[in-house]
């Protein structure tokens, strides 16, 4: 019986060009610098994105959590999103690996804007934490896939250029992001110290992130990666996936998107939905009726009925288009969601 698994992104699995890929790789010992198709796709994604280079990771996590370490002191503050990920999903990694705390702002739908920032900096007294880094997510998870346009960061780049602030992004979803606003990697890439690309997201790879920045920011953060155990040897058939996804699952993100429209329209319809989330991008989060049925149970009936999904809280569900959710699957879904109450 095929599953359809709407749990997340990540759930994907390499199609068979990405093995084949992977299978016949160039391999060497990364940790001394000497994996060529490590190399080749650190390469491509630094240029990319305009920056002037870039480290490969085990995880997202791993990027973000180095990119705090080697932009802050312990004792520092960051800003970020009530709902980031760097906050909600990494284990306390802010404090844990770097002795940093943070100051959580109420964006709007999960984007921060100069405004929110600014009265959030602090001032340069003893007895207050120093602020030296703002996080951005794009597209922000927790608050249904929103994203920002490269017009929209502008104000906040110039905010912490005037006041000497690092500002990092987790682009864990960049790609998803970039295909909606239209703007070019570059467009974003020029407003951050560093930014986090995730592979194994939307663009299907099995394994792996890349942290983005200038050669020093990336040599700081090289010997982090080491001390964080993410230093890897024959890395170059991990990396190859990688390749392979950037060559040829990004434009196909807008099919994700359609998709993902596609079940917000159908469950705007639902009696037993209260309220969906507008949907941006790949992800939808919706809350259902307390006197029609629960998260749980929501999700036990739709696995019954072979589709998985997570329940995000007692009421509210979130469902994430992939790569490996088609058209049929789509179809069947819908059919699904209709007849499930
Ligand atoms: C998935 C994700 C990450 C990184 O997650 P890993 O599972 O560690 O690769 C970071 N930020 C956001 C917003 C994410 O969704």
């Amino acid at each position: 019986m095929q599953i359809i698994d709407l749990r997340s992104d990540t759930v994907t699995k390499p199609c068979k060009e990405m093995l084949s890929a992977m299978m016949n790789a160039e391999l060497g010992d990364d940790v001394f610098n000497e994996d060529p198709t490590t190399n080749e796709l650190e390469k491509y994604v630094a240029d990319l994105f305009g920056k002037e280079a870039a480290l490969f990771c085990p995880s997202g996590t791993m990027t973000n959590q180095i990119a705090i370490k080697v932009h802050t002191q312990a004792g520092d503050e960051l800003l970020c999103d009530v709902n980031s990920h760097i906050y909600n999903y990494e284990g306390g990694g802010i404090s844990f690996n770097s002795g940093v705390q943070a100051k959580l702002i109420t964006g709007n739908e999960g984007r921060l804007s100069a405004e929110l920032i600014e009265p959030c900096i602090n001032g340069n007294f003893d007895w207050l934490s120093n602020t030296s880094l703002v996080c951005l997510e794009n597209t922000v998870n927790r608050a249904g896939g929103s994203y920002y346009s490269s017009h929209q960061i502008k104000p906040i780049y110039d905010l912490c250029q005037a006041q000497g602030l690092k500002l990092h992004l987790d682009g864990a979803r960049i790609f998803n992001a970039l295909i909606e606003s239209n703007d070019s990697p570059k467009q974003i890439g020029q407003y951050f110290d560093s930014i986090s690309v995730c592979l194994s997201k939307g663009l299907g790879a099995p394994v792996g992130s890349l942290l983005l920045g200038k050669k020093e920011f990336i040599k700081k953060a090289r010997r982090i990666r080491k001390v964080f155990g993410g230093g890897m040897r024959q890395s170059g058939i991990l990396a190859a996936a990688g390749l392979f996804a950037l060559k040829n699952n990004v434009q196909r993100l807008k099919e994700d998107h359609l998709r993902a429209k596609a079940l917000e329209k159908i469950l705007l319809t639902m009696p037993y939905v209260d309220t969906v989330l507008p949907v941006y991008t790949n992800i939808i989060i919706f809350n259902l009726k307390k006197d029609k049925i629960s998260g749980l149970d929501f999700e036990k009936k739709l696995l019954d009925e072979h589709i998985r999904i997570s329940s995000f809280g007692k009421q509210t569900i979130r469902m994430v288009t992939h790569l490996n959710f088609t058209e049929e699957m789509l179809i069947k879904t819908i059919e699904i969601l209709n007849k499930i109450i």
